[in-house]
């Protein structure tokens, strides 16, 4: 298919440098202090809105994007270099998923500032942080922590806000130049406009609206039929429809059984659409004889109206009508709220933990009253969560519930005012 609005791409923040252990070596000073960094932070993947994109074309080609690892720290407090970030450019209306549950990430339509999708595994400290009034020469430091790695897929869901659909030949492209800026082919064989048309409808004193032609609309669509699937995923944006029909029947075809048919892919989409509030532009009326002109539009009126969908006739070709038609819609449009139209984050990616991942809890040896908890799963935590954060804390405590952490210390005899110990983090324990 020529046009790309979906790719599934795999992408990773940077790991965190490692923290550096080191002791300073001076000459005549036999026993220098801890000198060891800290890691540089990794990089993270960032998503900006680029309004010049209007496909996804360049995410068919690459599909990976990693971004770069902190530096280790080095000796003489020498602090490692952060890893580069990266940065996908999306073109507007780009929404991303969690490629596997196919829940909603981030939509970028509203985003005009690029977001950081993926943060990178922070560097550790240094030897020289974990010096303590009983440790004066500590031999270790904390390791950088791992970066997140997701499958996204990213979807193009045209931002307008009106649609126009309807079979193919019955005069969309020809509407849409009419009525606004685009310029779409106009040819009288079907699947012409493979890439969806978005024109702007100017109504003069800052009243108009953007307007989709979705191109490619076949009975079958909502199974997945043909190409229409693809672009009634652009539907998905759009606060009104515009359902255009051949109401002179130039092919032969059946005015009401065609809104019917398309009706029907509407409705049997992954999300209904077909409640989706809709007017009918009964096209072509140039070219009907007065009394075709008459039981086309009565039968069209008499079945819809009292759906309380509005019939237009009119001529995309002589323009009759169109003024009429488009006034109503503007109104239609005005009177849907904004935020109708974008998605809502289904999909947290901070709180995807990996239970295949292990932990251990010990207290310690050699001091009295300290728990340490560790492993790859606390790292992966630690990872992406910020403990100054007041939200990163409460979900650092709901971890340490929700996955035995706690059952796990009180078993081990901890009691209040003991010390649990995560990777150079330190905590208070109160029941
Ligand atoms: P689309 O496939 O729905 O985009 O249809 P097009 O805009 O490409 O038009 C298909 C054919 O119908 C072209 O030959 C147009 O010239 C013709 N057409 C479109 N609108 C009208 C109209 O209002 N009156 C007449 N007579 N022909 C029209
Ligand atoms: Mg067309």
């Amino acid at each position: 298919m020529a046009f790309a609005d979906r790719a599934t791409i795999f992408i990773k923040s940077g790991k965190g440098g490692d923290g550096h252990v080191s002791f300073r070596r001076e000459l005549y000073v036999p026993d220098g202090g801890p000198d060891g960094g800290d890691g540089g932070d990794g990089g993270d993947v960032i998503i900006a809105v680029d309004e010049g994109l209007n496909t996804l074309t360049d995410f068919r080609h690459v599909r990976k994007f990693v971004a770069g690892n902190g530096e280790e720290g080095g000796k003489r407090n020498c602090h490692g270099a952060n890893g580069k970030d990266i940065t996908l450019k999306v073109p507007p209306g780009t929404v991303i998923k969690d490629a596997d549950s196919g829940k909603v990430i981030l939509d970028m339509s509203n985003k005009k500032e690029p977001v950081v999708l993926l943060k990178g595994g922070r560097g550790g400290k240094g030897n020289r942080q974990y010096v303590t009034s009983v440790m004066q020469a500590p031999k270790y430091a904390q390791p950088g922590k791992p970066g997140i790695e997701l499958n996204v897929t990213l979807e193009l869901k045209c931002i307008a806000d009106v649609g126009l659909v309807g079979f193919p030949n019955v005069g969309k492209s020809t509407f849409l130049s009419r009525t606004t800026n685009a310029k779409p082919k106009i040819a009288d064989y079907h699947f012409t406009t493979l890439v969806p048309n978005l024109g702007v409808v100017d109504l003069g004193e800052h009243e108009g609206f953007v307007i989709a032609d979705i191109p490619g609309i076949i009975e079958g669509a909502s199974e997945g039929v043909g190409l229409g699937i693809e672009f009634l995923r652009h539907i998905e944006r759009t606060k009104v429809l515009i359902h255009m029909v051949d109401a002179a029947s130039t092919e032969g075809r059946d005015p009401l059984n065609d809104i019917e048919a398309i009706n029907a892919e509407l409705k049997n989409y992954v999300v209904d659409l077909s409640d989706r509030p809709q007017v009918i532009a009964a096209n072509k009326c140039d070219v009907m004889s007065e009394t075709d002109y008459e039981t086309v539009i009565t039968m069209l009126r008499e079945t819809y109206e009292p759906q309380g969908i509005k019939v237009f006739p009119i001529s995309a070709v002589s323009g009759k009508g169109v003024k009429e038609l488009l006034w109503h819609v503007n109104d239609m449009v005005k009177e849907i709220p904004e935020d109708v139209i974008t998605f809502a984050p289904e999909f947290d990616i901070y709180a995807q933990d990996d239970p295949e991942l292990p932990f251990e809890v010990s207290k310690s040896e050699d001091e009295e009253g300290v728990y340490i908890v560790e492993g790859p799963r606390i790292e992966r935590m630690l990872g992406y969560t910020n403990l100054e954060d007041e939200k990163g804390f409460a979900f650092f405590q709901r971890f340490l519930k929700e996955n035995g952490i706690l059952a796990e210390l009180e078993a081990l005899g901890i009691k209040d005012g003991d010390t649990v110990r995560l990777y150079g983090h330190e905590f208070d324990y109160y029941k």
